[in-house]
């Protein structure tokens, strides 16, 4: 068994936030020792010629030693490891080293995420405090000549503060002072994928109508980022329509692919990176059952989740969990699993 490239990521510290809209799952934070980075690696690494660690899958940089375990994570990988665009903004706010760090690794964007006022977005990433600690480590990411990338997560809850969000960028003139380094200032709103935590806002899922009250401006910086024509065409298609097209799709499909990236949570359980780390994911144990029972259990399809894609009709998916009338948005990948989710957990299949 040996795949192209395999990409393995260690929860090791958790995440300081509690989103509400995180398709990761609010999960209890872990604190594994720094030796497992290295143990984990060498479990992995005869399976595949291209190997590459993480010490995160939740919140990059969390651990007080992010600086060591960046490295030993670098040296363990195969090819060079990506820090991508992403940061911990509690750490921004506390660690005066941090921002000149994220430079010096050549990063000139960064990602942050906001969802309206300071109320609305200390409630929704669940800790009171967080949109200050945004604004200063925006503050911070640009005396690095790190361009802020806004992305906002959209359901009909928060759509009447996206004014609040257009009048806040143009506050803080971030385009201009973005472009005053040579950097740029990009912004994108979406609904996100409708699993973890963000399923339990289902109910207030955006539909057709509530695009209509996106600001101008926050349509046009959403569609550069996206290379879109039209707002739609970000948002995806109604529920009915998607119904539609699967109660008609009698196929299945297999997640299994040649480069996969694998979550290993605090207690050493392995998930796919396809959907939310929940239980119809469970690929097993990495300490009790051991990395090749692990990738075993991956290729041949063995998790819940991943038997049922395999074995159930779309059709049948749609027919048990769809709704024929709703008109809320989805991508047609999100929505089968979304439906994929729903029929595995309806009957407590693990
Ligand atoms: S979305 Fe990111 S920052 Fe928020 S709780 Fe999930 S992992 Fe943490």
């Amino acid at each position: 068994m040996k795949f192209q490239e395999i990409t393995v990521c260690l929860d090791m510290h958790g995440c300081p936030n509690r989103c509400k809209h995180c398709w990761l799952s609010a999960t209890p934070n872990g604190n594994m020792p720094f030796s497992e980075i290295e143990s984990t690696a060498e479990q992995f690494r005869p399976f595949t010629d291209c190997l590459q660690i993480y010490d995160w899958y939740r919140e990059p940089d969390f651990t007080e030693k992010y600086r060591e375990h960046f490295e030993i994570c670098s040296r363990l990988s195969d090819s060079p490891l990506d820090h991508f665009e992403v940061a911990s903004f509690w750490r921004l706010a506390r660690d005066g080293g941090y921002g000149k760090w994220l430079a010096s690794l050549g990063l000139k964007k960064i990602q942050l995420t906001l969802f309206g006022d300071a109320r609305t977005t200390d409630f929704y990433i669940g800790r009171k405090g967080a949109y200050q600690e945004l604004l200063k480590a925006m503050d911070i990411l640009m005396e690095n000549k790190i361009s802020p990338r806004i992305q906002v997560f959209v359901s009909r809850n928060n759509i009447d503060q996206l004014g609040h969000i257009e009048n806040l960028i143009k506050e803080l003139n971030l385009e201009n002072r973005c472009r005053a380094y040579g950097g740029e200032f990009t912004f994108f709103l979406h609904q996100g994928s409708c699993d973890g935590e963000n399923e339990k806002w289902y109910d207030a899922w955006v539909t057709p109508e509530d695009l209509g009250k996106i600001p101008p401006l926050l349509e046009a910086y959403t569609l550069r980022h996206f290379g879109a024509k039209n707002i739609a065409d970000v948002f995806g298609r109604t529920e009915q329509s998607l119904y539609e097209e699967l109660i008609t799709d009698a196929s299945t499909a297999s997640y299994v692919s040649d480069t996969p990236v694998f979550y290993i949570d605090k207690d050493f359980n392995v998930y796919p990176n396809i959907s939310t780390p929940a239980p119809h994911w469970l690929l097993g144990n990495l300490k009790q059952d051991g990395v090749r029972t692990v990738l075993e259990n991956y290729v041949e399809n063995k998790s819940a989740a991943q038997h049922t894609r395999m074995t159930v009709p779309l059709c049948e998916l749609a027919k048990a969990q769809g709704d024929g009338t709703s008109r809320r948005l989805f991508g047609r990948g999100d929505y089968i699993e979304l439906l994929l989710n729903r029929y595995c957990r309806q009957r407590n299949l693990y």
